[in-house]
């Protein structure tokens, strides 16, 4: 089954100005903003500009200049938030949510770039 964007989503909106947003980057393909509820010193959202459900639908479909902007606008935050570890930063872990499973709340792609502070194991126990 073929991915259906919804249009509405929050983020598309924001993409197209209808909200409010206060980007800490922009590229010809990509845009990162604060999480509106951090769940981390440093919780930065990168999202593509077009229109893309979750990280496969992206792997799988997006062009490549799309995808190499993707990357390195996830790259750059790294870098602009100080978290990078081969830089001095303490490090820092990237979260791409999908489907019921992942429990991804926005059906557009964005990976969550978290860090500023220990972040516990990768996840909470079973059960
Ligand atoms: P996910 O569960 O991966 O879909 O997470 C969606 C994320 O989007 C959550 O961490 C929300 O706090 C965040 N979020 C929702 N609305 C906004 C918004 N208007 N601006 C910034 N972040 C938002």
């Amino acid at each position: 089954m073929a991915y259906s964007y919804d249009a509405q989503n929050i983020f598309a909106k924001i993409l197209r100005g209808e909200i409010p947003s206060a980007p800490v980057l922009e590229t010809e393909h990509s845009l990162a903003f604060n999480d509106i509820n951090p769940q981390a010193p440093v919780h930065v959202l990168v999202i593509p500009k077009g229109p893309y459900v979750c990280y496969d639908h992206f792997a799988m479909e997006a062009s490549e200049a799309e995808i190499v902007d993707f990357t390195r606008a996830v790259g750059e935050i790294c870098k602009m938030t100080g978290v990078q570890p081969g830089e001095g930063g303490n490090g820092f872990r990237l979260i791409a949510n999908a489907g019921p499973d992942g429990v991804q709340e926005v059906p557009h792609l964005h990976v969550h770039v978290l860090g500023g502070r220990v972040l516990g194991r990768m996840l909470p126990p079973a059960g």
